[in-house]
Parts: C-alpha cells; sequence; structure tokens
C-alpha cells in the first residue's frame, strides 16, 4: 500500500507497463516516507506470475507471497540490516564482503524470462571500498535485473553513482494522503488527525502507529518530543523535564530516550573528535541516570542535567 507519491507511482504505472524500466534508480528523500515501499511494490510487480502490469503484483501467487515475506531468491536486498554475508548485526556501513557477494550471485545469468530486483537501502552507508565496486556493477549491468537504490541524503551518494542511474525524490507526504489512508483503515478523524501530527509526513511512521497499540504509540510520541526539544535547545526541553520529573515511570524513560537520541547521532557521526565528545556526554547522562534511579538526588535537577548534556551533543 502506497501513500501519497501519486506522481511517482503513476509513472511507474506507465514504465511498468509499457516494458520499460531502466537498469538503476536511485530513490531519494527523507526517512520513512515510503521509497522502500515503492521499490518493493514494483519487484513484486516484476515476478508476479499472475499480472504483468500495476503495483504490488497480485498479491496472492506463490511469487508475490515469498517476495513479500523475504523468501524470494530474486529479490536481493542490501542495507546496514540486511546481509548477504553471514555477519547478522546493525553494521555502521555496509562493506565490500556483501557487495563483492552480489556481484557472485549476479554473475549467474538469470533464469529466461525472469527478473532480478536488488534493492539497496542505506546508499549513503556503502564503506568507500564497496560504493566502488558497486559503481562497476552499475557501469556493466546484469541482464535482467533492476536496481533500486534507497538513499536519505543524496550529497552522500558518489556522483560517479548519481549519474549511473535515474534519480527520483520523494518529499513528505501531505498529511491529506496519511489521513485518508488511516480514515479507510477505520480509525476516527480526530485519532487520524493525532497521528498525522504525529507522523509529520512520514507515512511509514503512520503505519506503524495503526500497528501498534496506544501505550506503546504514546511512550514512542514521548521519545521523539525528546529527541525534538534536544535539537531545540533549552527552552524546549525545561518544561519537558519539569514534567518527567513528576512521574517515576516516564523519568526514567525520558532519560532512556535521551541516552537513545545521543547513541543515535554517536552512529552517524563521522568525525572522529566528535564521536569522542558524543561518547563522552553518553556516559555523563548514564551516571546522571543511575544517580537519579540510586540516589535521592533531585528528580528535577538530575532531568535538567540529562537534557542538558543531551542538547550538547546534538549540536553540530
Ligand atoms: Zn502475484
Amino acid at each position: 500500500m502506497i501513500i501519497g507519491h501519486k506522481r511517482q507511482t503513476e509513472y511507474f504505472q506507465k514504465v511498468l507497463a509499457r516494458g520499460a524500466l531502466a537498469h538503476a534508480y536511485l530513490f531519494h528523500g527523507p526517512a520513512n516516507v515510503g521509497k522502500r515501499t515503492i521499490a518493493e511494490e514494483i519487484a513484486r510487480a516484476l515476478l508476479c506470475e499472475k499480472s504483468k502490469k500495476g503495483f504490488g503484483g497480485c498479491g496472492a501467487c506463490d511469487s508475490c507471497v515469498r517476495a513479500s515475506g523475504g523468501a524470494h531468491e530474486n529479490v536481493i536486498r542490501l542495507s546496514r540490516e540486511e546481509t548477504l554475508v553471514s555477519k547478522k548485526e546493525i553494521r555502521k556501513e555496509i562493506p565490500i564482503e556483501d557487495i563483492r557477494e552480489l556481484r557472485r550471485v549476479l554473475s549467474f545469468s538469470p533464469q529466461p524470462g525472469i527478473w532480478r530486483v536488488v534493492i539497496v537501502s542505506d546508499v549513503e552507508q556503502l564503506s568507500q571500498e564497496a560504493a566502488h565496486a558497486f559503481l562497476k556493477l552499475l557501469e556493466e549491468p546484469p541482464a535482467r535485473t533492476v536496481f533500486f537504490l534507497i538513499a536519505e541524503h543524496i550529497e552522500y551518494v558518489l556522483l560517479t553513482i548519481r549519474s549511473r542511474t535515474q534519480g527520483i525524490y520523494f518529499s513528505l507526504v501531505l498529511d491529506d494522503a496519511i489521513r485518508g489512508y488511516l480514515m479507510g483503515h477505520a480509525f476516527s478523524r480526530a485519532r487520524a488527525d493525532e497521528i498525522c501530527a504525529y507522523a509529520a509526513g512520514r507515512a511509514g511512521v503512520a503505519v506503524g502507529a495503526t500497528q501498534k497499540d496506544d501505550a506503546i504509540f504514546e511512550s514512542e510520541k514521548r521519545a521523539r518530543g525528546v529527541s525534538h526539544a534536544l535539537v531545540k535547545g533549552a527552552p524546549f526541553f525545561f518544561p519537558y523535564a519539569e514534567k518527567a520529573a513528576s512521574d517515576e515511570d516516564i523519568r526514567l524513560e525520558t532519560a532512556d530516550s535521551v541516552i537513545r537520541t545521543l547513541r543515535e547521532r554517536l552512529l552517524e557521526e563521522a568525525h572522529v573528535p566528535a564521536q569522542a565528545r558524543l561518547a563522552k556526554q553518553v556516559k555523563n547522562v548514564v551516571r546522571i541516570t543511575e544517580a537519579m534511579v540510586r540516589t535521592n538526588v533531585n528528580p528535577r535537577l538530575s532531568l535538567d542535567l540529562i537534557f542538558f548534556e543531551g542538547s550538547e551533543g546534538m549540536k553540530r
């Protein structure tokens, strides 16, 4: 199910109907707006045993079921979480080993008449070596293979890769489209508005919210508020600290959100001195949190300090 992106879906519908796919696309734009979903739906359309046109395939044939379940041998996915080599942990980069394995897999001729779809997410996280090896693949594209490259920040993707792919930009999704989807899934207008505000144009976040129960939704909403306050600085985080201080559970959850936000920021940071600074800030926040839990230090004061450290860490 694709929410919004009418122009892009219409474009691909035409391209699919004409059988005129390019060999590589670079989908770029903000996270969680539907880039990967569209790539997956095109993959199903190409591999579906019934319909050869339109998005998402029939959803019922063996091929569609396997593709949806991540078990289709002709849909190859690569990202920081998805690897072709044996190690399964989340990596900071996509290493050269993955691209070597991809080249090996693609070196076999495809079954006659059958497409192979390669979806590479986090393209900006390809290691330098991996990016150059991947470029070679794009320069000598294997037969009946289409690549979907997915990136949030196109400026971090090698120019040579960009020039070998057709770039398609995906913007944030309009609230109307998200609201329409939610109300079509039995959500009240008020609830749909609330989820829309929370998702802020990220359709994937809205879909995620529909699949979670209210308590999880509420706590994620608070976590998002915390990272927002950290970026915005003191006038935003002081009211947060004050509110959180009065409830023991929320107090801990808030400290935890600060730590998680800092860790995510640390993972993204490529600059070594900044990494060291962030690591120290994470440590400080953990230390203050432990003191808040174990001693009778004033929780409001602890939270102010936690937010202060966190906010320093978010400065670029
Ligand atoms: Zn099908």
